[in-house]
């Protein structure tokens, strides 16, 4: 099933995604709900981001592709970004003018379905509602520079995510792939994941409470690529779909 969040009519929905339609939901997806009898097509709504998430966690070095001559961390690396930097599907990144080096990381999302608190790898994955496609959009010059990476990695508009959750999907095989203005930069399959996703969630949840909405990106393969003013990004994810946003220097 694809749990959209979308704009219509001036009021935001969460719905079904069923063909070149959307399906209303009566609630969100975390609270009691149901298909009520309300549909649009789909070139009639805006898709904005899956979810609103109370908190962002981001995993960093957790493909070896990406690690170059570093070596692996002995446990999940693991970083905020913040709620306000998210955007949907279509949206704009803004490259600011004081970054000299904007990058685009594939990486496939964990959306969090409910709450949880020290949960084991064995029961981590009861409490994922689904996957969606995100870029950790990140500062290169800033994430160096600075002790911590407020605006390198959370600046506003650095956390596309959308089109749609998917939640029938096993996530440890599937392909995530990135492109620049239709040219492919990074390409990997999940199953290289240093830490998988129950090993996330357990991990995250050992220190902080995981809650519905949540949004835990899980780190990007190889090396990803430069997005310049007029640049087009897409990120692809097997099983879930394309999201795609325009860059455009910040004015
Ligand atoms: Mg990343």
């Amino acid at each position: 099933m694809r749990i959209a969040r979308y704009l219509a009519h001036g009021q935001i929905s969460y719905g079904i995604i069923d063909g070149d339609n959307v399906k209303q939901l009566s609630a969100s997806p975390f609270e009691p709900h149901e298909v009520i009898d309300h549909v649009h097509p789909l070139t009639d709504v805006k898709l904005l981001a899956p979810c609103v998430p109370g908190k962002i966690l981001a995993i960093g070095l957790n493909y070896s592709s990406h690690l170059h001559d570093r070596p692996g961390p002995p446990v999940p690396m693991v970083f905020y970004k913040t709620p306000t930097s998210v955007i949907g599907p279509g949206d704009t990144i803004i490259r600011p003018k004081g970054t000299n080096k904007l990058d685009a990381e594939a990486e496939l999302v964990v959306i969090m379905k409910d709450s949880c608190r020290n949960v084991s790898k064995e029961d981590a994955m009861q409490h994922v509602l689904g996957y969606t496609c995100g870029n950790d959009v990140s500062a290169r010059d800033w994430q160096e520079e600075d002790r911590n990476w407020w605006r390198a990695k959370s600046s506003d508009t650095f956390s596309p995510a959308g089109p749609w959750i998917e939640t029938d999907l096993d996530p440890h095989n599937i392909r995530v792939t990135g492109r620049i203005n239709g040219q492919e930069v990074q390409s990997e399959s999940t199953k290289y994941l240093i830490f998988d996703i129950p090993t996330l969630v357990s991990f995250c949840s050992e220190y902080v409470t995981l809650e519905a909405g949540d949004m835990i990106y899980t780190g990007t393969p190889g090396t990803p690529g430069e997005m310049k003013d007029g640049d087009i990004c897409e990120i692809e994810i097997e099983g879930i779909g394309v999201l795609s946003n325009p860059v455009k220097l910040e004015a």
